[in-house]
């Protein structure tokens, strides 16, 4: 029998990630948490061990491919080998084209891009190994474009094409790769959009919400219920996907 119990979720020190990270582990997973900074980490790896889990926090920039290397072997080391990757570690650098940088055009697409591909790289073996994997990559509705944020939507459209080219490599060892590609999630990187925009987060929130069918901002569990799904025993025959989770269609 394959070892299903391991999980990497990066960026899971706040937001999207913590969720995902606390309902991996709700679900018995071992949980290793890489994000930037290991003392960040400590508030998952508390709550998930507060609530009977096991987890782990490893401080690791996704984007440098030694560092990523050895927080891989120190979760394999520590927890059993990982099956389960949930590329989540993310960031904006927001601004209109004419002002947008070459830094904050490469910083965008060094973590988004080459830390999902680093991450999985250093994972499938594992996977591959086991038998058995699933790798869960984080896309946005700005896939489909989204003024001031020409990396951020290059970027995350990249990640679709990169999941979809997973799946095909990868299937035949018994691994499914998916995206989730969610709209408004009211997190610190929604913070972030909302200072830039000018304006109270608290008038934004109000704002978003009238433009999603469902009446509300999403929330960090919204997006761990998906990545519950997708990275379940049953979700086998469900790979190459992109689940918008956005409180109304997207195209
Ligand atoms: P968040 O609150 O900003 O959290 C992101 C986490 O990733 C932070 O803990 C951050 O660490 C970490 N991180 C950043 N760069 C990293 C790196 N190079 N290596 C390791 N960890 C790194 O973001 P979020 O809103 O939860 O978003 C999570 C994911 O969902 C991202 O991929 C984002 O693009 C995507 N998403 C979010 C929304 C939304 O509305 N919030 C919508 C669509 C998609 P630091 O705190 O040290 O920077």
């Amino acid at each position: 029998m394959p070892d299903k119990k391991t999980a990497i979720v990066t960026g899971g020190a706040r937001g999207i990630g913590a969720s995902i990270a606390q309902r991996l582990a709700a679900d018995g997973r071992r949980v290793a948490i890489i994000d930037l900074h290991e003392a960040d980490t400590a508030t998952t790896v508390e709550a998930i061990q507060a609530s009977g889990g096991d987890a782990i926090g490893i401080g690791a920039d996704v984007s440098d491919s030694g560092a990523v290397e050895t927080a891989v072997e120190r979760v394999s080391e520590e927890l059993g080998a990982p099956t389960v990757l949930v590329n989540n570690a993310g960031i904006i650098r927001d601004n209109l084209l004419f002002k947008m940088s070459e830094d904050d055009w490469e910083a965008v697409m060094n973590v988004h891009l080459r830390g999902a591909f680093l991450m999985s790289r250093a994972v499938q073996a594992h996977q591959v190994q086991a038998g058995w994997g699933r790798i869960v990559n984080l896309s946005s509705t700005s896939a489909l474009g989204n003024r001031g944020q020409a990396n951020y939507s290059a970027a995350k459209a990249g990640l679709q094409g990169f999941t979809k080219t997973l799946a095909i490599e990868l299937g035949k060892f018994g691994v499914t790769a998916n995206a989730i590609a969610p709209g408004f999630i009211n997190t610190e990187m929604a913070r972030q959009t909302a200072q830039r925009l000018g304006v109270s987060f608290e008038d934004f929130l109000t704002d978003v919400a009238k433009e999603i069918p469902v009446g509300r901002p999403g929330v960090p569990d919204d997006i761990a219920a998906a990545a519950a799904f997708f990275t379940s025993d049953e979700a086998s025959f469900v790979s190459g996907q992109v689940l918008y989770v956005a409180g109304g269609p997207r195209d």
